[in-house]
């Protein structure tokens, strides 16, 4: 493992440097401090500065859209704005960049590619992820919902859950059984779909915030064009895997630097509050402040991983399974900072529903509510703590495999 940048990198931070000092509103202390209208307003134009600027998916070839970068100067980039407290792109493009574009860049065709990542850039198409099916979560591959080809078109019905932001995507990418008589890895395609069809309902779905983050999604005979299929029909499994590799790692490098300036501002509330005399609550800081550490140096060893070409793949659990946990004690922590008064929160609501508390947020007894409540379903989506670990097992450190009721004597005819 090396934890040294090249001078060329060190180079390449001083330009963002002075992009974010051109760029981002004076005063400006991070994308928390500002009440939601204004953030809503900033994060638009900003997401359009960054595409102007070519800063959007900077891994991509200039002929997809993106600069080019190196691996290097992608997280010099990410390291600065998350520094700054300044978003790396739009609300959506965890689902339209990190998991579709990504993937379509590993697995799309010639034609797909020049198709849809321009469009991704753009913001003309914003996509969602339909994996999850009442009876099929952590058993992904156990899903029902199937395509059947017509003509030119696949025909779609089943239902997805769970489906985030479904009700701002235009496009969704779904996993569909295309094949009901082969085992059940084998039969699934990777299909995309125009959310805007008679065929498609979306439902919402309250969630324990209190916000209408995710939704339920019905396809009755909805369709979308043969050719889009990523990856090649009954190939979808591997599709499948290849975006939760980009879903579970992609934050490895700079979550750390994320999480260091939430402790910092959960220790000056609890300096400010008196709190840190009490030995058991510096001693929970203080391994919070090593977990922190140990998410660090696991990011700096991916980055040195990746700079020899090792590519997202099952060690990405490593890092998903780490940081979900790590937060959800921090926010246990962060309301034991702050006492009973946590029974009954007011102030300014926090930033995002699910994350970490935004840079520069004002201290609210409701921000750190929202942020404990918020942190929970940090281990369950992209895979619960237990699926990450079964990877981790088997995948990963090379153990026995866990029994599976569809391998085996047990198996069906299908499976
Ligand atoms: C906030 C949020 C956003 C989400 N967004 C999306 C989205 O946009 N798109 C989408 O498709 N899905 C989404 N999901 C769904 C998510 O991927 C699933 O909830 C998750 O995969 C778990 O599936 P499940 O809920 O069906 O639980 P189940 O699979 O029924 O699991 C129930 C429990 O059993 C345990 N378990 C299951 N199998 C095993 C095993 N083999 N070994 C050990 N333990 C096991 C699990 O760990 C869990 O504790 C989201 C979920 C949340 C909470």
């Amino acid at each position: 493992m090396d934890i040294r940048y090249s001078a060329e990198a060190e180079a390449y931070r001083e330009k963002i440097q002075a992009f974010l000092a051109e760029h981002l509103p004076s005063g400006w202390s991070g994308i928390g401090a500002l009440d939601p209208e204004a953030r809503r307003r900033f994060s638009e134009d900003w997401r359009r500065t960054l595409h102007e600027n070519g800063l959007l998916a900077v891994s991509w070839p200039k002929e997809y859209g993106g600069p080019g970068l190196s691996l290097l100067e992608r997280t010099v980039l990410a390291e600065e704005f998350t520094r700054a407290g300044a978003p790396t792109g739009g609300d959506n493009d965890g689902f339209s960049i990190t998991m579709l574009g990504h993937t379509i860049m590993a697995m799309g065709t010639e034609e797909q590619k020049r198709y849809y990542l321009p469009r991704v850039l753009s913001g003309e198409d914003v996509w969602c992820q339909g994996y999850s099916e009442p009876n099929s979560g952590s058993d992904l591959a156990n899903l029902g919902t199937r395509a059947v080809l017509d003509g030119d078109e696949w025909v779609v019905n089943g239902q997805k859950i769970w489906t985030s932001d479904a009700h701002t995507a235009n496009w969704i990418f779904v996993l569909c059984r295309t094949d009901s008589g082969v085992p059940k890895h084998k039969g699934i395609s990777f299909l995309l779909l125009p959310m805007g069809q008679p065929g498609i309902e979306v439902r919402p779905i309250i969630n324990i915030n209190r916000r209408h983050d995710f939704n339920e999604v019905f396809f009755s005979d909805a369709r979308t064009h043969k050719d889009n299929v990523i990856g090649g029909v009954g190939n979808g499994w591997a599709v499948a895997n290849t975006l939760l590799g980009f879903e579970r790692g992609d934050g490895a490098t700079t979550d750390a630097i994320r999480f260091r300036d939430e402790l910092d501002r959960l220790t000056a509330v609890a300096r400010d509050r008196g709190r840190l005399e009490d030995p058991v609550l510096r001693q929970r800081l203080a391994a919070a402040h090593s977990q922190v550490e140990v998410l660090r140096f696991l990011g700096l060893r991916t980055l040195t991983q990746s700079l020899r070409g090792h590519q997202p793949g099952p060690e990405s659990s490593i890092h998903k399974l780490i940081w979900s946990e790590y937060r959800k004690r921090l926010t246990e922590l962060a309301l034991d900072v702050i006492g009973p008064g946590s029974t009954t929160p007011s102030g300014r609501d926090a930033a995002f529903g699910i994350s970490t508390d935004a840079p520069g947020s004002p201290f609210s007894t409701q921000g750190w509510v929202t942020t404990f409540l918020g942190a929970r379903p940090g281990t369950i989506y992209a895979g619960t703590s237990e699926i990450q670990k079964n990877i981790i097992g088997d995948r990963v450190l090379g153990l026995p495999r866990e029994p599976r009721m569809d391998e085996g004597p047990w198996a069906s005819s299908r499976s």
